[in-house]
């Protein structure tokens, strides 16, 4: 058993404190902020590998996290995870590169009786948990003997010294960057609009993702529905502000595809934290030092499968 300190409590930190707890470690956590603040709160968030890498890595821990959260949806509603069927517009049938981690995927040829939309030629069809960030993030803190505990590191060695922890996890999201100098990692802006139902079908989760300049996605939660979106990369510096214009344009996208939200509920917008492959490995200057960032707009959809792959790194 090793003294871990895991640092960041977003989605990523918790699940990895999570699978170490599980894996008979002692853990603490350390996070500058937690809840609203952080760009876990923001997102929609299914199950989708959508803006992450590498293609080598990233379909093994989101299978591994998608069959996490299919059994939850089953057996922990508090969890805040329900099952949505998922429909993502394509122009061809080539399989997409993360075929292989959602095994129920079919083409359909058909969009409820009417013409594909937007020139589509068919799309794809598949199960796509998604856990709602007000109750899974709470619920994962709940399942932790660790608290968090407020701090902000300036320094990673210095911590684990500080610490005096076998293993220090670095969970950061996108502020690694200052931690760490890595300059691969980059923020990548998305604004969502959180509407009421309206006509839309709470079961539904409706993407286009085919152009990213006018992307597009429904993702419903218990009693409201994300509409999103956008993915501009931005400095980390970019301000959280939505912008009225984006808003318009998300809900004309919307209409383009013949949905009918109902009236906006609020606005958020967020900085993935986007690094070509997700960076998961021993510090190569301290390899007690051991990064989990970068998860990108799949967060959600890589918790478990990261978590596993850091607490596999620490062995038992
Ligand atoms: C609009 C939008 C929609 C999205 N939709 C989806 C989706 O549908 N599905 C999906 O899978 N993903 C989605 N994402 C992506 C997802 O939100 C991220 O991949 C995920 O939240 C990243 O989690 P994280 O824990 O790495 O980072 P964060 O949530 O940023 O957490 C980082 C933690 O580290 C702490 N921290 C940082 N620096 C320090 C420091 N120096 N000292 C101490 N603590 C520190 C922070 O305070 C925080 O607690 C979306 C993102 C956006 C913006």
């Amino acid at each position: 058993m090793a003294e871990v300190v895991v640092i960041g409590a977003g989605v990523i930190g918790l699940s990895t404190a999570l699978a170490l707890e599980e894996a008979g470690h002692s853990v603490r956590i350390l996070a500058a902020e937690t809840g609203d603040a952080i760009v876990s709160s923001v997102a929609g968030a299914v199950w989708y590998p959508f803006k992450v890498g590498p293609v080598d890595k990233v379909p093994a821990w989101a299978g591994i996290t998608r069959d996490w959260l299919l059994n939850l949806s089953r057996t922990t509603p508090q969890a805040g995870v329900d099952v949505l069927t998922r429909i993502e517009l394509a122009d061809d049938d080539r399989r997409p590169w993360w075929a292989d981690a959602a095994p129920d995927l079919q083409v359909v040829h058909d969009y409820f009786g009417r013409p594909f939309p937007k020139g589509a030629k068919l799309a794809w069809k598949f199960s796509a948990p998604r856990a709602e960030p007000r109750y899974f993030l709470p619920w994962l803190q709940s399942q932790l003997k660790a608290k968090v505990q407020t701090a902000t590191v300036t320094s990673l060695d210095a911590t684990l010294a500080d610490q005096k922890a076998d293993f220090l996890i670095n969970c950061t999201g996108l502020k690694a960057r200052a931690l760490t100098g890595d300059r691969e990692l980059v923020g990548v802006f998305g604004q969502v609009v959180v509407t009421e139902p309206g006509e839309l079908d709470l079961g539904l989760c409706i993407g286009d993702e085919r152009d990213e300049h006018a992307m597009f996605y429904t993702i419903p939660r218990r009693g409201e529905v994300v509409v999103g979106g956008c993915a501009e990369p931005s400095p980390d510096t970019r301000p959280l502000t939505t912008s009225p214009s984006l808003t318009r344009s998300i809900l004309d996208r919307a209409a383009a595809l013949s949905l009918k939200p109902g009236p906006i509920i609020r606005e958020r917008a967020g900085l993935r934290p986007y690094r070509p492959a997700v960076r998961l490995e021993p510090d190569p200057a301290n390899p007690r030092i051991i990064h989990n960032y970068g998860h990108g707009g799949a967060g959600y959809t890589l918790c478990r499968g990261c978590a596993m792959a850091v607490a596999s790194l620490l062995g038992r």
